[in-house]
C-alpha cells in the first residue's frame, strides 16, 4: 500500500515537471488570457450554491450542462461590510470589481457611481444586454446598468436605462416605467422616444414578437415580479436565445457583445427554504447555460462564465435523500458566505481556475476580452 502510494507520488512529481501547465500558479492579475474573447456571457444564478446544483443535478438523472465546462474555480462573495454579502454588492463586485456594502447598486463604499462592465463595453461599441426572472431593475441587473446608494430605489435605477445605449433588455418591472410614484415621468415611452421598439407581456408574448434586430429593444414580462417557472414563467430560455441572436449580429460594426442572463429566484427559493422551487429554477437557468454553450461552440469566439453570487438557504442535501428524492435542510432563510463555484468555457476561461475574491471575476473578464492589458 504503502509503495504503491510512493510510486503514484513519485510518477506524479516526474509527469509534473515535464507537462507545462495551462494555467501559471501566479497571482491571477498578472496572467493573460491565450486568446482574445470578442463577446462575454456571464451567467449569474442568484443563490446558487454547490448544493442547488447538485440538487438541480441529481433531480434531473444525474446530469446538469454545467458539466460541459472545462474550467471551475471557486470565489469569496464576501462584501465590504458584511461577510455574508447580499445580491447588490455581490453584482457590484462583478459589475464594477470593487468590494461594497450590502445594498449598494454600482457605487463605492462612499455612495460614488463607479463605471460597470457594461457601461465600458457600450463605450467601447460593444453590444450590450440584460436578461432576468426577476424585475429588470432588481439588485443583479441593476448593478450592471444603474447607480444607486440603495437597492430599494427601483424607480431611480429604472430611469439609469436612459443613461446607457443598452441595446436589449428583457425582465419584470414594468410599473417602474410607466406607473411611478417618485415623479409623473414615463421611462417607458421616454424609452421609445429614444428610439427603442418597446413592448411587454400585456402587450404580446416575447416568442411571438417579430423582433427588429436593428433598433434597440426592451421588453417587460411583469408588472412587478415575474412568477416562478413551475407556477407558468416560460421565457428565460426564448429570451437569452434572441438575446444571443440579436445582440451578435445588431452592431454593423461587429464589435462584439456584452450579455448578463440572471436566473433569479433560485435565490427565492432558498429564502422560501423551498427545494422544489430551489430545483425547478437551477433546470430553467441550466437551459439557457446548454444554449449559451452551444452559442460559444459553433462562435469560438465567446468567453461563457457561470456563477452566483451568494449561496442562499445554508441548503443542505441530508441523509436518507435518494437521487429521486431529496431531504432538504436549510439553516437559513438568508444567504450564507460559503464559497461560490465559477465555471467558464471559451477564449480566456483558463483565467478563472482557482480561488480568488468576487472581484476578480471583473478584472479577469476585462482581461479576457481585451480591456485591459
Ligand atoms: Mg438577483
Ligand atoms: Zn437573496
Amino acid at each position: 500500500m504503502f509503495r504503491n502510494t510512493a510510486c503514484s507520488l513519485l510518477l506524479a512529481l516526474i509527469l509534473g515537471s515535464c507537462i507545462t501547465p495551462d494555467v501559471s500558479p501566479s497571482p491571477s492579475h498578472n496572467l493573460q488570457p491565450n486568446r482574445k474573447a470578442k463577446n462575454i456571457i456571464l451567467l449569474i444564478g442568484d443563490g446558487m450554491g454547490l448544493t442547488q446544483i447538485t440538487a438541480g443535478l441529481y433531480s434531473y438523472n444525474n446530469q446538469l450542462e454545467l458539466e460541459r465546462f472545462p474550467v471551475i474555480g471557486l470565489h469569496k462573495s464576501y462584501s465590504s461590510d458584511n461577510l455574508v454579502t447580499d445580491s447588490a454588492a455581490g453584482a457590484t463586485a462583478f459589475a464594477c470589481g470593487i468590494k461594497t456594502y450590502n445594498g449598494a447598486i454600482a457605487v463605492d463604499s462612499d455612495s460614488l457611481a463607479v463605471q460597470t462592465i457594461l457601461e465600458e463595453a457600450e463605450s467601447k461599441g460593444l453590444a450590450t444586454g440584460l436578461v432576468a426572472t426577476s424585475t429588470i431593475v432588481h439588485a443583479t441587473p441593476a448593478s450592471f446598468i444603474a447607480h444607486a446608494s440603495k437597492r430599494s430605489y427601483y424607480e431611480e435605477i429604472a430611469a439609469d436605462f436612459l443613461d446607457t445605449e443598452i441595446d436589449l433588455f428583457i425582465g419584470g418591472g414594468k410599473k417602474y416605467f410607466d406607473r411611478r410614484e417618485t415623479d409623473d415621468r414615463n421611462i417607458y415611452t421616454e424609452l421609445e422616444a429614444k428610439g427603442y421598439i418597446m413592448s411587454d407581456y400585456f402587450q404580446q408574448k416575447l416568442i411571438d414578437l417579430d423582433v427588429d434586430y436593428t433598433k434597440n429593444f426592451g421588453y417587460l414580462t411583469a408588472d412587478n415580479d415575474p412568477l416562478p417557472v413551475r407556477q407558468g414563467r416560460d421565457y428565460l430560455q426564448p429570451a437569452s436565445a434572441l438575446a444571443m441572436s440579436f445582440l451578435d449580429t445588431h452592431d454593423a460594426e461587429n464589435k462584439g457583445f456584452f450579455l448578463m442572463v440572471e436566473g433569479a429566484q433560485i435565490d427565492w427559493g432558498g429564502h422560501a427554504n423551498d427545494s422544489d422551487y430551489i430545483i425547478t429554477e437551477v433546470l430553467d437557468f441550466d437551459k439557457v447555460i446548454g444554449d449559451a454553450l452551444d452559442f460559444a461552440q459553433k462562435d469560438r469566439e465567446t468567453l461563457v462564465i457561470v456563477t452566483a453570487d451568494h449561496e442562499t438557504g445554508g441548503f443542505a442535501i441530508n441523509p436518507g435523500s435518494t437521487m429521486e428524492k431529496i431531504e432538504p435542510g436549510f439553516t437559513s432563510d438568508y444567504h450564507t458566505a460559503a464559497l461560490i463555484p465559477v465555471f467558464a468555457y471559451g477564449p480566456g476561461a483558463e483565467l478563472f481556475a482557482g480561488i480568488y475574491e468576487n472581484t476578480a471575476i471583473h478584472n479577469k473578464m476585462r482581461l479576457a476580452i481585451g480591456f485591459k492589458k
